[in-house]
C-alpha cells in the first residue's frame, strides 16, 4: 500500500486495536507511547506479523521538542505521513472542589496541546503532498455531564472545537480532519472506575454493555478510508447509545 500511519498512545487500549486495524488495511505504521517500552514493542510485532512496517516512537506528546523528534524519526523511516490518529490521553477524575492543580496541568496539557502538537507537524507534512487525514479521539464526556469529569470533559469539548477549526483551515490543503467520540470501553483507563459506579454506568447505557477497543478502531479505520472523502470537521459518537 505504501502508506503511513502514526497512532498515539499505541502502547495500550484504543490505540493499539486502531494501529492493528489499520495494519490489517495495509498501513505501515509508526507506534507512538509515553513510558511502557515492552507493551509498545509488542503493539509494533503483532503489527509486522501482518505483513506491514512497524517501529516504535518514545516520546510525551505535551512535549514539543520530543514531538518534532518523533515526526523527524518518522520521517527517516517512512517517508511521508497519510493519516495521524491523535489518540494518546488522561483521565483523572474528581469532583470540582477536589480538583489538584497538578492533574488539571497534566490533563490539559496531554489532552490539548498534545493534540495539537501532533497535528501541528502531521499538517506540516500532509501539506506538502496535499493530503492526509487526522482523528481525534474526543470521548462521549465532551457532549454528557459525566460527575467527576470537570477537567476531562473540558479537554474532550476542547478536542471537538480543534477539530472543526482545524478542519476548516486544512481543507483546502486536502487534509481532513475529524472525531471520534467514544463512550465507557473496555481499557486500562475504565479500570480506575470502582465496580460498583461500573455496573451503574452499565445500567444508563441503553445497550447494556461498555463498547470494545475494536469497536472504535473500525470506526476509525472507517474514518480514514476514502469511503469518508466529503466528510470533515465532525464528530461521531460510539457509545452504545449513552447519550441518547
Ligand atoms: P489507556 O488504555 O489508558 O492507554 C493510554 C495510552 O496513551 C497508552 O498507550 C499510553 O502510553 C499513552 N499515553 C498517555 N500519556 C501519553 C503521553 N503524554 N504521550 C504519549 N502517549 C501517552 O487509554 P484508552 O482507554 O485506550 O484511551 C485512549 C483515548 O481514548 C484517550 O484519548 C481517551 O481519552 C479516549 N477515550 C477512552 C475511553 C474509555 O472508556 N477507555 C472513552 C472515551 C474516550 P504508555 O503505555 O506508554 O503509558
Amino acid at each position: 500500500m505504501g502508506k503511513t500511519a502514526l497512532i498515539t498512545g499505541a502502547s495500550r487500549g484504543i490505540g493499539k486495536a486502531v494501529a492493528l486495524r489499520l495494519a490489517k488495511d495495509g498501513y505501515d505504521i509508526a507506534v507512538n507511547y509515553n513510558s511502557n517500552t515492552g507493551k509498545a514493542e509488542q503493539t509494533a510485532e503483532e503489527i509486522r506479523a501482518q505483513g506491514v512496517k512497524a517501529s516504535i516512537y518514545k516520546a510525551d506528546t505535551s512535549n514539543i521538542d520530543e514531538v518534532k523528534a518523533m515526526f523527524k524519526d518518522i520521517r527517516k523511516e517512512f517517508g511521508g505521513l497519510d493519516v495521524l490518529v491523535n489518540n494518546a490521553g488522561v483521565v483523572d477524575d474528581a469532583y470540582l472542589l477536589m480538583i489538584n492543580q497538578q492533574s488539571l496541568e497534566k490533563s490539559l496539557a496531554i489532552n490539548i496541546q498534545g493534540y495539537i502538537n501532533c497535528a501541528q507537524q502531521a499538517a506540516l507534512r500532509m501539506a506538502g503532498a496535499g493530503k492526509g487525514v487526522i482523528i481525534n479521539v474526543s470521548s462521549v464526556s465532551s457532549v454528557i455531564a459525566v460527575e467527576g469529569q470537570t477537567v476531562y470533559s473540558a479537554t474532550k469539548g476542547a478536542v471537538n472545537s480543534m477539530t472543526a477549526t482545524m478542519a476548516k483551515e486544512l481543507a483546502p490543503r486536502g487534509i481532513r480532519v475529524n472525531a471520534v467520540a467514544p463512550g465507557f470501553i473496555g481499557t486500562d483507563m475504565l479500570k480506575s472506575i470502582p465496580e460498583d459506579l461500573a455496573t451503574k454506568y452499565i445500567e444508563s447505557i441503553p445497550m447494556k454493555k461498555f463498547g470494545s477497543a475494536e469497536d472504535v478502531a473500525n470506526v476509525v479505520a472507517s474514518l480514514c478510508s476514502d469511503e469518508f472523502a466529503y466528510m470533515t470537521g465532525q464528530v461521531l459518537v460510539l457509545d452504545g447509545g449513552l447519550s441518547l
